[in-house]
């Protein structure tokens, strides 16, 4: 089994479901007490989020290759970034490190292809949204047309992930305003929804929600352990 270098706290809630997912998958598939080999390291997320809305990346790009690079002497195989938004510094990331980072849109984008679907809209941070790091791997590598929330409505999901999610905030109320744009974006040929954001699932779930919806949190923690299980 490989050992996981997972760079965590982008928020820890979040980071919590993917050691939590991530060892119950290594026990479904190894049986018996098997659990995974991993390592975290875990921002401080108040001083990510700050540098993130001051468009202070190559700061947090200059974090993310340190911390990466320190997991990898600790004794990492690979990495896994537990959020969404920070995979727009992953390929250099694995420039500086050397090690395969295990990138989020790539194993969504697999799973799409596998429901068969051809146009999907994408909720998450604005950065994930109205960024082309993320929405380019699924248009240009797997062929997924990508829709995304007007304008106001990215304010409203990303007010809500940064306001509420990363602090644990769970509320019906936002869970009503996600469904309404979750459905607006369905009348506009959404045949999926991709919850882009590694928080979003604690808030929005399947059953509540007609169309398939694609859960990076789950998707990502569980190819992790497919890809750490892998000879
Ligand atoms: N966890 C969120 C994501 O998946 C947002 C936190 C962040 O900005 O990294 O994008």
């Amino acid at each position: 089994m490989k050992t996981i270098g997972l760079i965590g706290g982008m928020s820890w809630e979040s980071s919590l479901e993917y050691y939590r997912i991530i060892n119950e998958e290594v026990k479904n598939i190894l049986g018996g007490s098997h659990s995974a080999k991993c390592l975290m390291y875990s921002f401080d997320f108040q001083e990510v989020e700050k540098l993130q809305h001051e468009g202070k990346w190559e700061q947090l790009e200059k974090e993310m290759i340190l911390q990466s690079n320190n997991l990898k002497k600790a004794g990492a195989d690979f990495i896994v970034i537990c959020t969404n938004t920070m995979h727009l510094m992953a390929p250099q990331i694995e420039k500086a490190t050397g090690l395969k980072v295990l990138h989020i849109a790539d194993v969504t984008g697999e799973e799409i292809i596998q429901e068969e679907l051809d146009k999907v809209a994408l909720l998450g941070t604005k950065f994930t949204m109205e960024g082309t790091f993320y929405r380019e791997i699924l248009e240009k590598k797997y062929n997924i047309e990508v829709i995304i929330p007007s304008k106001e409505d990215r304010e409203i999901v990303h007010n809500i992930i940064y306001n509420e999610l990363v602090k644990g905030i769970i509320s019906d109320f936002s869970r009503k305003k996600y469904l309404a744009i979750i459905k607006k974006l369905e009348k506009e040929g959404a045949q999926g929804v991709i919850l882009g954001c590694t928080e979003i699932p604690l808030l929005v779930k399947q059953s509540q929600v007609s169309i398939p919806v694609f859960d990076t949190t789950d998707i990502h923690s569980k190819a992790a352990v497919r890809y750490a299980l892998e000879d």
